[in-house]
């Protein structure tokens, strides 16, 4: 940074975060806890989830809430359509003639509940401990209207002029947003092209700094069947003749990765453009702090900064479900008739998912083992995603909310998981800055027990929000910074 001389009030940063603070105190949390009573899973984990209406009643208190905010002309909006998961949008109106229009992105479905919570936490009640609010969709992705819309209430309340914001929050993320596309050509004509976009749905490697999002693996979702019996049969009497469903299945997934080493044996599904040490330095992230090893564990790669390039570039394959295969207690003396795996394998950034696609298919149905009745069913493919460069009053933005909040620059990193939504918006915006940061950090745990908010961290990403829109204001009306 070019050191102080562009800061226009040294004071208006703590004054900032000093109002995000007391926002997220007082105002948001309880807010945040009535959203988390809400089941409002996403509509893979859902079939009924438009008869149940938890998904609009979402939107419906997000909606409310944007709407009890102190922010001149707000309006927020659920636009829903049959079949469709509704979508919130929130508008602000530019303050002190601003021009231009920032686009801030979030999401309201959820996951399903994941595992056994803790004693005392539990998917649908949020609790408090300290700096952490447990609860599913508190972090992913609950947090990022909240934080949005108080970004631009804390601007608007510490007298900075910004820009138009628009807040789009909706409904069907965690199934690979199917149904954006469709709400995105509907808002097209009132939404105009963006200066801007902000996704508030990405992770973090540390509490200690902002971080943004350089690229996101992409993912293939496919189910495979083996199918050996036309119903199941003595064990007894079968074994030994018929083969079993769950051998000729572990085979077949053989195919796609070494056993021993989880390495990917399918070439297209590697990148080329692999790099040999991660972004940022990792500061203070341990790989065997950041997920909850057993003790004794061997973790894959060899050092913490190898794991972070393979987090980002390597494929890998997760068995995410199974059917035909009885809960232990109910297990007889059974040869079952097939065996059917929920298959997720993460791709790089830079693979295309529709050749891996290709890859797949044809690697699980060549000949068949033991001719047995092979079935593959891709259910999802989504191309991974690499950020295009960010613009120097971005980064500076950005750089200054980090500084501000945690005296530390930010830091970057390639995300491991998948957010189809950004390469849509990539591909919808092309040329328009683009900056996705999160507070999915270390423990968060979004797609399994015990997730949490980390409430400083929230704080932080509003104050970034806060920033981004105000440097986007004043870029477009040539004031300076
Ligand atoms: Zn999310």
């Amino acid at each position: 940074m070019p050191g102080n001389a562009r800061r226009s009030a040294p004071s208006a940063g703590g004054e900032l975060r000093a109002r995000a603070h007391r926002s997220w105190e007082d105002e948001v949390l309880p807010a945040l806890v009535r959203y988390t009573a809400i089941p409002c899973l996403s509509p893979d984990f859902d079939e009924g989830w438009e008869a149940a209406g938890h998904l609009t009643e979402a939107a419906s208190l997000l909606g409310a809430w944007a709407r009890s905010r102190a922010v001149d002309g707000l309006h927020a909006e659920v636009r829903a359509r049959s079949g469709r998961t509704p979508l919130l949008l929130v508008d602000a109106p530019a303050t002190g003639g601003r021009a231009g229009t920032v686009l801030v992105y979030g999401h309201l479905d959820k996951q399903p509940p994941l595992g056994e919570w803790r004693d005392g936490l539990g998917p649908f009640t949020a609790v408090r401990e300290g700096d952490r609010l447990y609860g599913r969709g508190t972090a992913d992705d609950g947090y990022a209207l909240f934080a949005a819309v108080t970004a631009v209430e804390i601007l608007d309340a510490a007298g900075i002029p910004r820009p138009r914001v628009v807040v789009l929050v909706e409904a069907s993320e965690e199934s690979g947003s199917p149904d954006l596309p469709g709400h995105l050509d509907d808002v097209d004509a009132e939404l105009g092209s963006p200066d801007l976009v902000v996704c508030l749905d990405s992770g973090c490697l540390g509490y200690d700094r902002l971080w943004l999002t350089t690229s996101l693996r992409g993912n293939l979702l496919a189910t495979v069947s083996v199918q050996v019996l036309t119903e199941g049969v003595h064990s007894g009497s079968a074994g030994g003749i018929v083969p079993t469903s769950f051998r000729l299945l572990r085979l077949l997934l053989d195919r796609l990765e070494d056993p021993r080493t989880g390495e990917i044996r399918l070439r297209a599904l590697h990148a080329d453009d692999r790099p040999a040490t991660p972004q940022s330095p990792p500061s203070e992230w341990v790989a065997r702090e950041a997920f909850p090893v057993v003790p004794g564990l061997e973790l894959e790669g060899g050092s913490d900064d190898e794991r972070l390039v393979r987090s980002a570039w390597t494929p890998v394959l997760a068995v995410t479900g199974m059917d035909g295969i009885p809960a232990v207690r109910d297990g007889g003396n059974v040869l079952r008739p097939s065996t059917t795996a929920k298959i997720s394998l993460r791709l790089p950034p830079s693979v295309d998912a529709a050749s891996a696609t290709a890859a797949l298919e044809s690697a699980l149905r060549a000949d068949p083992p033991s001719g047995a009745r092979v079935e593959v069913h891709v259910d999802n493919a989504a191309t991974g995603w690499a950020a295009p460069p960010i613009d120097g009053w971005v980064d500076e933005a950005f750089t200054r909310a980090s500084d501000e909040v945690f005296g530390t620059p930010p830091g970057s990193f390639g995300e491991g998981g998948t957010i189809p939504f950004l390469a849509m918006l990539t591909e919808r915006y092309p040329g328009v800055p683009l900056l996705a940061t999160g507070v999915l950090g270390p423990g968060s745990n979004a797609h399994g027990p015990n997730e949490f908010l980390h409430l400083p961290m929230a704080e932080a990403v509003t104050v970034a929000t806060a920033r981004l829109v105000e440097a986007a204001g004043n870029r477009s009306t040539g004031a300076a910074g």
